[in-house]
């Protein structure tokens, strides 16, 4: 065990869905604690994306950007085959990359779930796929989860099913993975503040904090810490688990 059980130097590690929120903060905490951080962004037309991963980017010593829609398969694998090429292995992978379209099961259209899934489900298995091969021994993989999959909120019949089957990958991949000391576990974050909860009604955002025993909204560094926890050599004994970041919120084992 190094004197320092958090200090990444040396590492390189992915972060996917890095340019804003939750895996922004993962990249810059990443790059902060000495590892070479990888970039994931999504383009869209108006290039917003890639401003705000090269913005994040800036922070981040090193660091590269990669951009791949973790929703297609092909993209992802030419996103690791170019890691594999350029980089010859991969440390650790951040599978953070996520989207939410709410509707009711009744009103909600095959594309409104299938895209959910798309994005949720297969970019974290693609992502693990393409990297197993480059991850090397004593690596990480952290999947973000969501309490939404423990629970199954209202108007989610798309997100809370993709985030549950994200935590039952996730502990297939720390079965499969264990031979390389390679760990794989799940954040399944409460209610945090970023662009996916800001929009919601502010009658639910009430009454959601009224069921959180801590009272309040997370903060994106609630759930950075706990992925950097669990990526230091400090969390080399964890796999297989779900770590709650809910302010109590869940409480389930
Ligand atoms: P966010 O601010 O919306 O950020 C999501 C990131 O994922 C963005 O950078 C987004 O890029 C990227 N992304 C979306 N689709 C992608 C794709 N197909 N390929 C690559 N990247 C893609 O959300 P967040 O709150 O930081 O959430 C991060 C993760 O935590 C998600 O998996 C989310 O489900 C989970 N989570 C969040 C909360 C919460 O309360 N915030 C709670 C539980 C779980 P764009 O800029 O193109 O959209």
């Amino acid at each position: 065990m190094p004197t320092n059980p958090f200090d990444l130097t040396g590492k390189l590690a992915l972060v996917t869905g890095a340019s804003r929120g939750i895996g922004a903060g993962i990249a810059l905490a990443l790059a902060q604690s000495g590892a070479r951080v990888i970039l994931n962004y999504f383009a869209d037309p108006d290039g917003k994306n890639r401003a705000e991963a090269e913005a994040m980017g800036a922070q981040c010593p090193g660091s590269v950007l990669m951009e791949a829609d973790v929703s297609k398969s092909e993209e992802v694998n030419r996103m690791f085959t170019v890691i594999g090429t350029q980089h010859g292995g991969l440390d650790i992978l951040i599978a953070n990359a996520g989207i939410i379209r709410d509707r009711t099961i009744t009103k909600m259209t095959d594309d409104e779930f299938q895209s959910v899934i798309d994005v949720n489900l297969r970019g974290v298995f693609h992502c693990i796929r393409a990297a197993t091969p480059l991850l090397r021994e004593n690596g990480r993989v952290v999947t973000m989860a969501s309490v939404a999959g423990q629970m199954g909120f209202f108007g989610q019949a798309n997100y809370a099913p993709s985030k549950a089957a994200v935590i039952a990958l996730t502990k297939v991949a720390a079965r499969e993975l264990a031979r390389k000391k390679i760990t794989a576990n799940a954040i399944a974050p409460g209610f945090i503040e970023t662009a996916m909860t800001q929009d919601m009604p502010d009658e639910v955002t009430r009454k959601t904090l009224e069921q959180i025993p801590l009272g309040t909204k997370g903060q994106v560094d609630d759930i950075v810490h706990a992925a950097l926890f669990l990526c230091s050599p400090g969390a080399r004994y964890i796999t297989g688990h779900v770590l709650n970041v809910n302010g109590g919120f869940y409480m389930g084992a």
